[in-house]
């Protein structure tokens, strides 16, 4: 599978389409799910093209990947999340439920 330029997050991060910003460094770009599945539902994409987590896992190099993890860690820590709790998902192609082929981790929280 090819990455898909127009995507919709390619889209989100070429400012084609208008999203719900929480967070943004020069290494991702973080926005409320248009379909929340919990009190808070965020998505975090990195801002390079990935099409899944394995992807991601198998062709970022150390220093992307770490800076990502750096920037997630950001995020739980501003929305304050790091002591009450939450559940970060990723789906990985078809019959894991992915529907958009660019890398995202879902960041869930009831709190
Ligand atoms: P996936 O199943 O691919 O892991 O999740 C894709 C997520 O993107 C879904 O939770 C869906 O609600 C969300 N989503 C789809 N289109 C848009 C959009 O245009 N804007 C935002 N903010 N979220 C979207």
């Amino acid at each position: 599978m090819k990455y898909d330029n127009e995507n919709i997050f390619a889209k989100i991060l070429k400012d084609e389409i208008p999203c719900d910003k929480v967070f943004e460094d020069e290494h991702v770009l973080s926005f409320k799910d248009i379909n929340p599945q919990a009190k808070l539902h965020i998505l975090i994409i990195p801002k390079k093209k990935f099409i899944d987590i394995a992807d991601f896992l198998e062709n970022a190099d150390e220093e992307y990947q770490s800076s990502f993890w750096s920037s997630v860690n950001k995020i739980i820590i501003k929305l304050e999340l790091r002591d009450k709790g939450f559940q970060i998902k990723a789906h990985k192609g078809k019959d894991g439920g992915q529907e958009v082929f660019h890398f995202h981790l879902h960041l869930l929280s009831n709190s």
